[in-house]
């Protein structure tokens, strides 16, 4: 059997940051090869939020998530880059001569010179809502907003009292009959203008209450009855469907025991993007230094890092960076 095409790079993660790198990459005429987990590329924004409307990219004051995803596959795109969906890395290993192998939870194997992790905060899994009878509403329990006319004129329950919860909660607000939130802490605890705005609006907040059960006929839901953590009363609040946003359960997996250096939060690396084994860069969620900013934006900037000082780590008489796009000859 043949051997796999061996890249110059990979890049393990396709979500905005592992996109971009992967346009910053073919700009500097790497061969590259981009592998995500998921069955589409987007990393979080597709996952959590695409219909949510993002506010703290430079440049775009306002863009819905999945516009933003789909303008960075496009990008991406530019120098065409190898795509590989459905594919979880588990193993990682520098093979005698310095390249490293790539195994992929069903056994595929990618080759490549050097490797760059985009992989986010690993892969997720949503902490699903624990009352009685979800089992009955499977489809009106949802955990991420991919279709907000799902939602029109719903009455919407949503459960939990974190950022992912909120944002859900005014994505909705526009397009919903009514939102009422349910939280078992006793204060939201989202960003401070995410928390603001929402008390502003129209939504009803519950906080110090839990779900505890649902109830309908047949298999459309109609109530949940929500219980106060302090009192312990009961009241029943109207509900068509309910987002459930109470955070994941996120993991780096085998992936710390790949060897290099890691931190409760990522992988940790220098101001280079390079991690603690030569040859593999870190950079976007999983990468971790001191101030780190997990935004996009943050990542779109540490791409460009690494992919450059794979470039080097390759190439060490080679320019530090690469052109401008515009002066690049692709574009003219
Ligand atoms: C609810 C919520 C709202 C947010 N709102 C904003 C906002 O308004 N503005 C903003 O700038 N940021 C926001 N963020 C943060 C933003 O989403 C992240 O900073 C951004 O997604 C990081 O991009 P990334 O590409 O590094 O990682 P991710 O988006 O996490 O993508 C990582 C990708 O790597 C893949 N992957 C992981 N492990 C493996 C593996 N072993 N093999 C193959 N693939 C793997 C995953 O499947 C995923 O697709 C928000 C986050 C959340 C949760």
């Amino acid at each position: 059997m043949s051997q796999p095409e061996l890249y110059d790079v990979t890049i393990i993660g396709a979500g905005p940051v592992g996109l971009y790198t992967a346009f910053y990459s073919g700009l500097r005429a790497m061969k590259t090869k981009l592998i995500d987990a998921e069955p589409a590329v987007g990393g979080k924004v597709r996952y959590f939020y695409p219909e949510k409307i993002i506010r703290d990219i430079g440049g775009s004051p306002e863009i819905k998530g999945h516009e933003l995803i789909a303008n960075l596959k496009k990008q991406a795109e530019t120098f065409q880059p190898t795509i590989v969906c459905n594919e979880k890395i588990v193993h990682l290993e520098q093979l005698p001569g310095g390249n490293f192998i790539l195994e992929s939870e069903s056994g595929t194997q990618h080759f490549s010179k050097t490797v760059i992790i985009a992989c986010g905060s690993g892969t997720y899994e949503v902490n699903p809502l624990e009352a009685e009878n979800t089992a009955n509403f499977p489809s009106q329990l949802h955990y991420s907003l991919t279709d907000l006319e799902a939602f029109r004129d719903k009455k919407i329950v949503i459960s939990g009292g974190g950022n992912a919860a909120l944002d859900a909660a005014l994505t909705l607000l526009p397009v919903a009959k009514s939102v009422q939130v349910i939280y078992r802490g006793d204060d939201l605890k989202g960003h401070e203008e995410t928390v603001r705005e929402l008390k502003r609006s129209n939504a009803t907040i519950h906080v110090a209450h839990n779900i505890e059960r649902l109830s309908g006929e047949a298999d459309k839901l109609r109530q949940v009855m929500i219980r106060c953590k302090e009192t312990g009363r009961t009241q029943t609040v109207p509900c068509d469907a309910i987002f459930v946003g109470h955070g994941v359960k996120v993991e780096l997996g085998a992936m710390r025991n790949w060897g290099f250096d890691t931190e409760e939060w990522g992988i940790t690396v220098d101001s280079l993007m390079q991690t603690s084994i030569p040859g593999i860069f870190a950079c976007g969620d999983v990468a971790c230094y001191p101030r780190k900013i997990r935004i996009i934006l943050a990542g779109l900037h540490e791409g460009p890092i690494a992919v450059n000082s794979a470039v080097k780590f390759l190439e060490p008489q080679a320019a530090d960076e690469a052109m401008v796009s515009t002066h690049h000859e692709s574009f003219e």
